[in-house]
């Protein structure tokens, strides 16, 4: 750091790059920028870092928000996680499942469960359903309903697809466009899901992600707390709770941030600034304030809103998987995480197990406004109604929330995105990075990836951050998160975030 004047209220900091979010993309940049010798200070507004992959702790029990597996195709991130956790990174075995009419279907499916759980009578009921969408499809495919169904026929939409997508995005299927199942889940069918079933004919590496995965010892934040660790071993600054709340613009430049925490506000000028917070919130805190259409962009962007019930459960074998999705539409629960099943490391007392209730939801919605003794009642509930758990062998159980989980591309999203996009690249030393901060739908190495180039960037290349998802050829062609409608179809498909 050139200069820090601390005495007086507020506090003056000049760095050569400051970074707004200690989320994966904030503190690689700044871990990749320590090993160049550019000095950073890292604002981050929660108590932790780590982001959307950091990992809470109660009562010594770990919990990751969301469940993150460590994949990835992209080099540079790959040799980052093992240069950080050495042995600390394991190696797991993956079973998933999808919860449905109080059967479990191994995920990615297996042909021959499916159709002995379906039935006879089913699978032909899906059989024929098929052949009616294939001989009288849909004309125009105006939403993911029409989509899916096309290629798949009415029937295995409504079992695999139907409630799990509305769970996810809270909005009916009818509601979200085609082109949105066509980017993500491109020339797969029926046939092509039977094939890949019946002849196996996944690549050996599509195999491997599918039957196992990469996780640090005590979650994904270890990852993120141990480049904290590292970055201020080199005097760079990690500033907790403290929020970003102003950016003040010089013309065509970032001059300096002001930031509110515990102690005050600091002031933080640099000759560059990355960000990783929202678009949305980004915007809303330049002064002065870009033009009123960007403006009026920025507040159009949408975010779906997520929550984790942790429940303590006094048994210390449960399920054998480390995540099932739950199809039923019974439950508002819309995937269980078991987290001694992705590290053991994750529950302290080995008689007991810690299960994650995930529940998708939105900030103004019932289900986010639940107070913490309500929600840890509604899992306790329905982690009993499902089945899996006697309640009274849940012992505690705690809530945490994360706001803006997911961008939402619905609507007319593209055309805000891209005036957005385009006031920021009129800014010539600030660039925006990782998943919010680009509002795409990036896996933490994708996030990742952004910020290391945003750091080439500085150092004089030229990298336009805003194609690295769509680019960058990822290890399945079908991209599918977990939180997509799509679970339960293709072997291929990633069901991260
Ligand atoms: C349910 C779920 C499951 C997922 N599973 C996987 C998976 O299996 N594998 C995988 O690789 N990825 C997964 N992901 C995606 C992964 O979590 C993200 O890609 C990654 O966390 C994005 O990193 P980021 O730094 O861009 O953003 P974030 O993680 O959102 O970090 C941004 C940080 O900025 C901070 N911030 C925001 N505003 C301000 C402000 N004004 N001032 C200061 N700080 C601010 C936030 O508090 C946050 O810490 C999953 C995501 C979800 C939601």
């Amino acid at each position: 750091m050139h200069d820090d004047k601390s005495s007086s209220n507020p506090i003056e900091l000049k760095t050569d790059v400051v970074i707004i979010g200690a989320g994966p993309a904030g503190l690689t940049a700044a871990y990749q920028l320590s090993k160049v010798g550019k000095q950073t200070v890292v604002f981050e507004k929660g108590p932790l870092v780590g982001g959307i992959a950091r990992t809470e702790n109660y009562k010594g029990y770990g919990v990751d928000i969301g469940g993150h597996r460590f994949f990835t195709k992209v080099a540079e991130v790959e040799a980052m996680w093992r240069e950080v956790l050495g042995d600390d990174f394991l190696h797991r075995a993956r079973l998933s499942r999808i919860y449905y009419k109080n059967k479990f279907f191994y995920y990615p499916i297996r042909f021959f469960d499916a159709l002995l759980k379906l039935g006879l009578i089913e699978s032909l009921r899906i059989g024929l359903s098929y052949i009616a969408a294939r001989l009288r499809p849909y004309p125009q495919e105006e939403n993911l309903e029409e989509w899916v169904s096309n290629r798949f026929g009415k029937r295995l939409y409504q079992i695999f697809f139907k409630t799990y997508t509305e769970k996810v995005w809270g909005i009916p299927c009818t509601e979200i466009k085609a082109e949105w199942a066509a980017q993500r889940i491109k020339g797969l069918s029926l046939t092509t899901a039977v094939k890949n079933a019946l002849f196996n004919s996944e690549s050996q590496s599509v195999k491997t992600l599918i039957d196992a995965f990469d996780y640090p010892r005590r979650g994904p934040g270890m990852l993120w707390q141990r480049v904290q660790e590292l970055i201020e071993a080199q005097n760079h600054r990690v500033f907790l709770e403290n929020e970003v709340v102003e950016l003040q613009m010089n013309g065509r430049r970032v001059k300096q941030i002001v930031s509110t925490g515990p102690n005050g506000s600091t002031i933080a000028s640099g000759d560059h600034f990355i960000s990783s917070m929202p678009l949305s919130e980004l915007i809303l805190k330049m002064r002065p304030a870009p033009a009123s259409e960007v403006v009026e962009a920025a507040r159009k962007l949408s975010y779906r809103d997520f929550l984790t019930v942790a429940l303590i459960v006094r048994r210390n074998d449960l399920f054998p998987d480390n995540w099932i999705y739950v199809h039923s539409p019974e439950v508002q629960v819309g995937r269980i995480q078991n987290f001694k099943n992705w590290s053991p490391d994750m529950v302290p007392d080995p008689g007991t197990s810690c299960i994650g209730l995930e529940y998708f939801c939105n900030e103004d919605d019932a289900l986010w406004q639940m107070s913490d003794p309500d929600l840890v009642a509604l899992g306790r509930r329905e982690l009993a109604q499902l089945g899996l758990v006697e309640e009274a062998d849940v012992l505690d159980g705690v809530v945490f929330r994360q706001p803006k989980a997911y961008p939402v591309y619905t609507g007319e999203y593209r055309v805000y995105l891209e005036l957005i996009k385009a006031y920021l690249n009129s800014i010539e030393n600030l660039q925006t990075t990782g998943r919010n901060g680009l509002h795409m739908y990036n896996n933490q190495d994708h996030s990742m990836l952004t910020a290391m180039l945003a750091v080439k960037n500085i150092l004089g290349e030229n990298h336009d951050l805003w194609v690295v998802n769509t680019e960058r050829s990822y290890h399945e062609e079908i991209r599918i998160p977990a939180s997509s409608p799509f679970p339960g179809v293709t072997p291929q498909a990633k069901e991260g975030a």
